[in-house]
């Protein structure tokens, strides 16, 4: 392990939820030593929130083999084969060190784990805890273990503002509480998905570490693909709009009604084929939302999710629940390698800030919260051979801007689960560079494919199949081809 000869910390993590407690925790129990900077306290993440759980070929029947192949066909032609190898053969040990933790998994009656099913799994393969209180039950013991590790230094409720950098490498995190210098900066910051308006995401993923790391000079990839959840509540006005329903219910037998109240779509296939099916019946029933039918459900399977809907004022016991399409999660993110590297020497990212090009086009249910375990574990071990500069540049002058209501407002409308290039040229003005960074990648990949819809190309071009699109530190996009 290298030596953080002039900075404070071998490693500095921004951000509090499954990937940022986990590279802490493993980079400080190999001998580091880390500071962690979380925003929100570190029960409040889109982890903490997680409710279907980790997926995982655990069940005698599955393989890693059959886990990538259902990941790879949801990513539509667009997965890193070699982050999908990665994902599949680590993901069990990931469960089992979970487990070995403390964790708490539903377990069936024999006392094996209880694997869920969700849509584009051939298998069950979907480990969770409380039903569907995944989220919670893993980050209230990550975060346990995280304030019992001498190693970590935890600075909540504390913002980043910027990365140390001089374009060249980066040094270390600005924050409102100062500035900290490491020998390795982790972006673990979340996704963006709460910068769409209609949204399933707490407030803060607003793509913050993506605009942090591009302001320092690293590559973003994948900025065009976002994934609308097919079943967040459409109770528009009030603060249950958006709410998720998890996938899970389905895979127990939960129905998509249309107006009339009948079937019209397969429940079970891939995020993005539900979503797209479910636009076209909004728009041939003039609806702003279909049915999701929940009658016949063992209430005991999923008790918070009723007890959200009960809270909401509905009763799914009596009547299907309004659901429409929501932004749920950002493919895209930082560029990195499979050990979460990213092209700015000195800065790796983690989790959903990340992009090392998994989940390709369309990310397969419940594939995140494993990929904050296994690629978290992997980014731990690289950021520990880095070496701190021996004098750091001057700290930038640049700082973090968050957007506007309006910005907000402009990605639904401009960039949403339909786009038009007229729109998306319209969003490239937009002051949030995370929003511009969308348009500019929308417009640049000219087919319709995963989770990005458009209305002018609406088929896949097989010419772009394993195309990533880059957007460089100059603005500047380009395509590369992953492997
Ligand atoms: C409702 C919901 C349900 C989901 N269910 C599942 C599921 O069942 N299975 C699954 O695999 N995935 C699920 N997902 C997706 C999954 O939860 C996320 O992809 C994953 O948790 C992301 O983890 P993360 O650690 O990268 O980011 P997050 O959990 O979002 O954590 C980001 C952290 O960064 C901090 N932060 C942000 N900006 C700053 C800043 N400027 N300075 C300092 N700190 C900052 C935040 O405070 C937070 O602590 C769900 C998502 C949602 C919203």
């Amino acid at each position: 392990m290298a030596i953080a000869a002039s900075a404070e910390f071998d490693v500095v993590v921004g951000g509090g939820g499954a990937a940022g407690l986990w590279i802490a925790l493993r980079a400080a129990e190999r001998g580091g030593a880390v500071c962690l900077v979380s925003r929100t306290p570190l029960s409040q993440s889109a982890s903490f929130w997680a409710q279907g759980g980790l997926a995982a070929a655990l069940e005698p029947g599955d393989s890693p083999a059959q886990h990538a192949a259902d990941t790879i066909a949801a990513g539509r032609g667009l997965c890193r084969p070699s982050a999908v190898q990665v994902l599949v053969d680590e993901a069990p040990d990931a469960v089992r060190e979970l487990r070995a933790r403390g964790v708490a998994f539903d377990l069936d009656p024999s006392g094996e784990l209880a694997l869920g099913l969700e849509g584009g799994h051939t298998r069950r393969r979907i480990v969770h805890s409380g039903g569907s209180q995944t989220g919670s039950e893993i980050t209230s013991k990550l975060a346990a273990m995280v304030a019992a590790e001498p190693r970590i230094e935890v600075r909540e409720r504390t913002s980043a503002t910027a990365l140390w950098s001089d374009g060249k490498r980066c040094h270390g995190l600005l924050t409102k509480g100062g500035a900290i210098t490491a020998a390795a900066t982790v972006m673990a910051t979340g996704g963006a998905a709460a910068l769409w308006r209609r949204t399933t995401n707490p407030w803060g993923a607003i793509g913050a570490g993506s605009v942090f790391a591009a302001a320092a000079g690293a590559d973003l990839a994948d900025l065009e693909f976002c994934q609308f959840h097919p079943t967040a509540l459409a109770l528009p006005g009030t603060r249950f709009d958006g709410l998720l329903v998890t996938e899970a219910v389905r895979g127990e037998g939960a129905a998509l009604l249309d107006a009339s109240g009948r079937r019209f779509t397969d429940e079970l296939a891939p995020r993005d084929a539900v979503t797209a099916a479910i636009l076209d019946r909004l728009e041939a029933d003039g609806t702003t939302a279909v049915k999701l039918d929940l009658r016949g459900l063992d209430p005991a399977r999923f008790p918070n999710v009723l007890a959200s809907l009960a809270e909401a004022g509905l009763d799914p016991g009596a009547e299907p629940a309004p659901v429409a399409p929501a932004a749920h999660y950002t493919m895209g993110g930082i560029a990195v390698d499979l050990d979460g590297r990213s092209s700015l020497p000195g800065l790796y990212a983690v989790g959903e800030c990340s992009c090392t090009g998994l989940h390709g086009a369309n990310r397969l249910a419940s594939n995140s919260l494993s990929e904050c375990f296994v690629f978290g574990d992997r980014a731990a071990a690289a950021a520990l051979q880095e070496s701190a500069a021996a004098e750091p540049p001057e700290p930038p002058e640049w700082r973090f801007e968050p957007p506007t209501e309006a910005t907000r407002d402009a990605v639904w409308h401009l960039a949403g689960p339909r786009r038009r290039p007229e729109q998306l040229r319209e969003l490239l003005a937009d002051p949030y560079p995370f929003a511009a960074a969308i348009a500019a990648a929308a417009l640049e990949r000219h087919e319709s494919r995963g989770g990005h819809l458009r209305t002018d190309l609406p088929n896949i071009d097989p010419a772009l199949d394993g195309i990533h699109i880059v957007l460089g530190p100059d603005d500047q996009t380009r395509r590369e081809q992953w492997r």
